[in-house]
C-alpha cells in the first residue's frame, strides 16, 4: 500500500525502538520519569517557553489547553475550519463549556480585523472572549502556513484586549523547515502553543504543549483530570526524543515529494490543485473527472494507494517519510490511467 491518508501513519524507525528499548524510565505521575521529563526539556528549548509538558494526542494538548486558558461560559475564537472546531468532536462545549465564535480565513490566515472586531467588549449580556485559537500550518487549508507576520498583529491585538493566545501547530515544523522561520519566531507569537510529535516527525506516540511555568502548572492538573497522567512514559518519550533530535530537518523531503505529486497531478486531465501546497499536504479536485472524492479513493485504493476525502469532491494527499519519491511516481501514473 502506498499510504497518503496522514503523516499520522508512519512507522517509528529504528532508533526509535532501539531508543524506547533502552529508555530510563520512572513514574511520571511522581515527575520521575527521566527520559520524559528530558523530552519535555528539550521541547520547551527549541520552541522558547518556560515549560512544556508531553501529552498522549494533540487532541488532548489542545483541549488541555483550552481547559486552562478559558471558564466556562466563555467564547473562544478560531478559525472555520480550524482541526479544534472541525475535527476534535466539539469537546471545547463539552468539557470547557466555550462557545466557539469562528472566523472564515483565506488560506486558513484569519484577517487581524475581523479578529479584533470578534473580541467582546464588557457588557452584561455578552460572553468574554477567553482566548484566540490559531492554526499552523492549517490543515483543512491543504497544510497552509499562516505568516508569521499575520500571527504578529493577531498578537499584538490580542495583548492590547489581554486575551490570550493558542497556536495548535500540529505541524508547527513543518512551517518552520518551510519557511527557514525558526519555531521559536512562531512560538514568540503565542502564549501556548501544541505540536504533534506522532506526524511527519515520526514518533509513534504523543505531543507536547508549551508555555509559561505556571501555565503548564495548571496544565498539568488538567492532564491529570482527563486520564493523562503516564507512569513509565519514557518508553513513549524515548522516540519522541529521536524525533525531535533527528527527523525535522528530513520534513522538507516531504515537501519536495508534494511539491512533485502536485505537479504530476496537476498534468492530468480532470483533476485540479486545490492548495498553495506550502507544505506536505496535496489537496486534489476531482470534479473535472466526473467523480467524487469516494469514488475517486475507491479507484485509488484498486491500486494500493490511499488518501483522505475532504469534501464531496477533493481528497487530502500526505506525503511522509514512509512514502518514497518513485511511490509517488506511481500515483502519479496510476492517477493518469484512472482518470481516462
Ligand atoms: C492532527 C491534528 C491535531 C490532533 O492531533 P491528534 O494527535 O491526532 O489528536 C490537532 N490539530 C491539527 C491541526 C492536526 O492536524
Amino acid at each position: 500500500m502506498i499510504d497518503l491518508r496522514s503523516d499520522t501513519v508512519t512507522k517509528p524507525t529504528k532508533e526509535m525502538r532501539q531508543a524506547a528499548f533502552e529508555a530510563k524510565v520512572g513514574d511520571d505521575v511522581y515527575g520521575e520519569d527521566p527520559t520524559l521529563l528530558e523530552l519535555e526539556g528539550t521541547a520547551a528549548e527549541k520552541l522558547g517557553k518556560e515549560a512544556a509538558m508531553f501529552v498522549p494526542s494533540g487532541t488532548q494538548g489542545n483541549q488541555i489547553a483550552v481547559l486552562t486558558h478559558c471558564q466556562p461560559g466563555q467564547e473562544i475564537i478560531l478559525e472555520a475550519e480550524s482541526h479544534i472546531f472541525y475535527y476534535e468532536g466539539a469537546s471545547i462545549s463539552a468539557f470547557a463549556g466555550v462557545q466557539p465564535r469562528t472566523i472564515a480565513g483565506n488560506h486558513g490566515v484569519m484577517d487581524p480585523e475581523l479578529v479584533k472586531s470578534a473580541i467582546r467588549e464588557d457588557d452584561i449580556h455578552m460572553p468574554e472572549t477567553g482566548l484566540i485559537c490559531l492554526e499552523n500550518t492549517h490543515n483543512r487549508a491543504g497544510g497552509a502556513i499562516v505568516p508569521l507576520d499575520n500571527m504578529k498583529e493577531i498578537y499584538q491585538i490580542a495583548r492590547a484586549n489581554h486575551v490570550p493566545i493558542h497556536l495548535d501547530g500540529a505541524r508547527l515544523f513543518n512551517a518552520a523547515v518551510a519557511t527557514g522561520i525558526d519555531v521559536k519566531a512562531y512560538a514568540a507569537q503565542t502564549d501556548t502553543v501544541q505540536f504533534c510529535l506522532s506526524k511527519g516527525l515520526g514518533a509513534p506516540v504523543g505531543s507536547i504543549i508549551a508555555g509559561s511555568n505556571e501555565f503548564i502548572k495548571q496544565a498539568r492538573k488538567w492532564r491529570k483530570r482527563l486520564g493523562g497522567g503516564l507512569r513509565q512514559a519514557g518508553i513513549i518519550a524515548a522516540p519522541g526524543l529521536v524525533a525531535l533530535n533527528t527527523m525535522i530537518d528530513r520534513l522538507a523531503e516531504d515537501h519536495e515529494n508534494a511539491r512533485y505529486l502536485a505537479d504530476g497531478l496537476q498534468e492530468v486531465g480532470g483533476l485540479s490543485i486545490g492548495n498553495n501546497v506550502d507544505t506536505n499536504i496535496v489537496l486534489v479536485n476531482t470534479e473535472g473527472a466526473g467523480l467524487t472524492s469516494h469514488e475517486f479513493l475507491d479507484k485509488l485504493k484498486q491500486h494500493k494507494i490511499l488518501g483522505n476525502s475532504f469534501g464531496p469532491n477533493t481528497i487530502r494527499l500526505t506525503t511522509h517519510f514512509d512514502v518514497t519519491c518513485s511511490e509517488i511516481r506511481t500515483v502519479i501514473e496510476k492517477a493518469g490511467l484512472l482518470t481516462k
